[in-house]
């Protein structure tokens, strides 16, 4: 089955919980993992960048923003500022450990899933769900400008609870 990219369709939101969860998506690391990840992107591993990275990496694949990392952070009694998570969320990016999803001007979401994938985004809720690369197939593309080429496409598909008629007026 493949999704139509830029289609928007309230009957989405249905599919969204049919669709199959790895069962990598829920492995957990051992913090031995977490710091082998840090030192192979080339990043020391300073007490708050391996407890920021344990808090990211240790629980399965998620989206998470930089302010609720630093709430996390807060409840795990890591002394952090807002800050600093940014810049330490946009090293792990610069690195390879994260990928940055924009869904819309000023509001990112920091993704631990680094397989070829695109986002479910429900505008009523805010939540981003993974769709496997496999499942979406996006045809005519134009060409690149000069001098360019085509890296990666990130599909995002915009979703919103279906609006069904209510009992009484049927
Ligand atoms: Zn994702």
């Amino acid at each position: 089955m493949a999704w139509q990219c830029c289609r928007q369709s309230t009957a989405l939101l249905r599919l969204v919980v049919s669709l199959p969860i790895s069962p990598d998506m829920k492995r957990i690391l051992p913090q031995s993992i977490v710091l082998g990840r840090l030192r192979a992107a080339g990043l020391r591993p300073t007490r708050q960048r391996l407890a920021l990275a344990r808090l990211l990496l240790e629980n399965g694949n998620r989206h998470v923003t930089a302010e609720q990392l630093h709430s996390e952070a807060h409840a795990a009694a890591i002394p952090v500022s807002l800050a600093t998570v940014y810049n330490t969320l946009h090293q792990f990016i610069h690195c390879g450990i994260l990928r940055e999803v924009v869904v819309e001007p000023g509001r990112s979401y920091f993704d631990t899933n680094m397989d070829d994938h695109h986002h479910f985004f429900c505008e009523s809720s805010g939540m981003l769900q993974d769709i496997p690369g496999e499942l979406v197939s996006v045809g005519n593309l134009p060409p690149p400008p000069a001098g360019a080429e085509i890296r990666r496409v990130d599909v995002i598909i915009r979703i919103r609870p279906e609006t069904r008629p209510s009992a009484a007026s049927a």
